[in-house]
């Protein structure tokens, strides 16, 4: 029998929950030329080499979600585009979009590279980026990302657009940071041809300082929002955790993801991998299931397909993140760098 089963052979990876499991992110690096503050301590351990899956595993990965009714794959990080010769598995993934097998491949980036790369990315297929930017001051991103250079990601950006790439700033609303320049931000990503999206900080992973002195609950960035534009929910559905509201003065989308002040769970679609394999069920749950493992130990994916199998039919109701005064030690001990975003 031919160990990588047909497609239509396999039935879809349904939880027991009754959700349908088709969307992964894939982390393809725990690295990043960037060290922001709600991400990373400023000195992080990375992972020995030796422990991350090569390219050529992490495609043999993706195949077998794909096979078993993956029809989205997002490829995270750390910074992907910092990983030596990631263009090699977004050329060999490709092959799945050209079959029909997947609907969307896509990433998420800092976008420091994005002038190197995008016209490669567009020419494996890929239709959209998110780019992760909180702040337009050069400044406050340096003081936010430590070592970043905004330049090169406005460069980055450019070059997405002018290749034809769709491009979506996800922006972490940061307390006393840049929630003043939110309205600012709507403004100029709209006037670009941008969607927007603020996200709540997650309290994953041991960082310098407290998370509460970082957390700006999005209700309130709505409602000062609210105050500046005519916000109208829009039917917009990503498939993803995001609420969208069409603004009328600009005349773009802008969305809000909010893990802490509304739970978005019962609808979860997705699973996450990190670049060793671990596959975690929730972003905000420690299980996982080691899939380096019976994916080293045989050529075919018989033995993967039954840990993803096992795996997913314990993926659990929803996550449990709380940030207060009282909570001191993160939800989750790993940083959003290792599951990717
Ligand atoms: N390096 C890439 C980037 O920054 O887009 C991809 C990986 S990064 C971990 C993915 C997303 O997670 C980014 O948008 C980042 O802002 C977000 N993120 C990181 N840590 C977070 C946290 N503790 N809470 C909420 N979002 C976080
Ligand atoms: Fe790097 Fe992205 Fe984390 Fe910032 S958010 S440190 S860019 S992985």
């Amino acid at each position: 029998m031919n160990a990588h089963a047909p497609v239509a052979a396999v039935s879809a990876l349904v939880d027991r929950f009754g959700r349908a499991i088709d969307y992964l992110r894939v982390s393809v690096t725990d690295r990043c030329d960037f060290r922001c503050v709600y991400c990373m301590s400023e000195d992080m351990n990375f992972l020995p080499k030796r422990d991350v899956l090569t390219l050529e595993e992490l495609d043999r990965l993706c195949s077998a979600f794909v096979a078993l009714g993956t029809r989205k794959l997002r490829i995270t990080g750390g910074e992907p585009l910092v990983r030596r010769d990631i263009m090699h598995l977004f050329r060999s993934l490709s092959r799945h979009l050209d079959s029909g097998a997947l609907d969307e491949l896509t990433l998420t980036t800092n976008g420091s590279q994005l002038e190197r790369f995008a016209d490669e990315l567009v020419a494996c297929g890929v239709r959209r980026v998110n780019v992760s930017l909180d702040t337009l001051d050069a400044a406050k991103f340096r003081a936010i990302t430590r070592w970043g250079d905004l330049g090169k990601v406005m460069a980055g950006i450019d070059r997405a657009q002018a290749a034809g790439l769709a491009v979506k700033i996800n922006a972490v609303a940061l307390k006393d940071v840049n929630e003043v320049e939110a309205p600012a931000m709507v403004e100029w990503a709209h006037a670009r041809g941008l969607e927007m999206t603020f996200i709540e900080v997650m309290p994953m992973g041991e960082i310098e300082g407290q998370r509460v002195d970082q957390y700006l609950p999005l209700s309130q960035l709505r409602a000062d929002l609210a105050r500046r534009f005519t916000l109208i929910p829009s039917m917009h559905a990503s498939g993803g955790p995001a609420r969208y509201f069409d603004v009328r003065e600009t005349g773009g989308r802008l969305g809000f993801i909010t893990p802490l002040t509304h739970n978005f769970c019962e609808s979860c679609n997705r699973v996450r991998i990190t670049c060793t394999g671990t596959l975690y069920m929730c972003l905000g749950q420690e299980d996982a299931a080691d899939l380096r493992g019976p994916l080293r130990q045989s050529d075919g994916d018989h033995l993967l397909n039954a840990a993803i199998r096992a795996a997913i039919a314990r993926k659990p109701k929803g996550h449990d993140f709380i940030i207060d005064r009282t909570t001191r030690r993160p939800a989750v001990g790993r940083h959003m760098s290792v599951t990717g975003g």
